[in-house]
């Protein structure tokens, strides 16, 4: 099954031209992909006109991207005044092994966005941001965490993009090999890959009786 989407490209340029009835556009589908991912790539051209990409965490509310980090960080510094970005985010979901070397694919759900960089300068959205990123990493842990105080604060970057401008493409299903090579004998179809939280390994001086959250037992990404 491939992704049916009823609404077109928000832009010329997110319009995924190659196998195009691979794309989608809808927000449900392209706040899935964001959510479930654990890190994003963030790139942008530098006044030098050399291109960067810098993986990075991530937090979405609503129609905004955020990320976050030092104050010194040169990424962040350079990106913050209004710079074109685009960031790219994948779930690996599959390998897929055809017959032919050249029908071999991957299952996978993506997503890029194009937008301009803002720095979050508003206490109150930053506050927001920053709980999203500690609930995106754990939902329900900003809760619970000692969040960051005006010296940490102060310390700290944070970026919003919107993500208006946006496209998703998602392969799902088998090997599409061609009819001659259907008898050529050799193992074809997909191998699910998914990430497997492994059990949680207590910090050392954790204070003993200290019980898990339930967000760490349900862990499945
Ligand atoms: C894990 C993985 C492995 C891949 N491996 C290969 C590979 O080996 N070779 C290969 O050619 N392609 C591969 N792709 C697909 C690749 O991402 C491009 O979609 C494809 O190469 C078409 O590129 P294009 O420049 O012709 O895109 P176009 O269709 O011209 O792109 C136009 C617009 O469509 C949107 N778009 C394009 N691709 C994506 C995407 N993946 N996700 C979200 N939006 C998108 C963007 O907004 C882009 O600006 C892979 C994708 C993933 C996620």
């Amino acid at each position: 099954m491939t992704a049916v989407d009823e609404t077109g490209p928000p832009t010329e340029r997110t319009r995924v031209r190659r196998l195009p009835e691979r794309g989608a556009y809808d927000r449900a589908t392209i706040d899935a992909i964001v959510d479930e991912a654990l890190v994003c790539h963030l790139a942008w051209v530098t006044d030098e006109g050399t291109p960067r990409v810098i993986p990075t965490i991530h937090a979405r509310l609503g129609d905004t991207l955020f990320v976050h980090g030092s104050t010194a960080s040169r990424t962040l510094r350079a990106i913050a005044d209004g710079c074109e970005v685009c960031v790219e985010i994948t779930l690996l979901d599959g390998l897929v092994l055809a017959r032919s070397a050249f029908h071999h694919s991957m299952n996978y759900r993506s997503v890029v966005i194009y937008g301009r960089a803002r720095e979050v300068t508003d206490p109150g959205e930053r506050d927001l941001a920053q709980r999203a990123f500690v609930d995106h990493v754990a939902p329900g842990r900003a809760e619970e965490v000692r969040m960051a105080n005006d010296r940490e604060l102060a310390q700290t970057a944070i970026l919003a993009i919107g993500m208006e401008e946006a496209s998703a493409k998602v392969r799902t299903g088998p090997p599409k090999d061609d009819e001659a090579d259907l008898g050529f004998g050799v193992w074809a179809g997909v191998l699910p890959l998914r990430i497997v939280a492994g059990a949680p390994e207590p910090a050392p001086d954790l204070e003993p009786g200290t019980p898990i959250p339930g967000y760490l037992r349900d862990e499945r990404r």
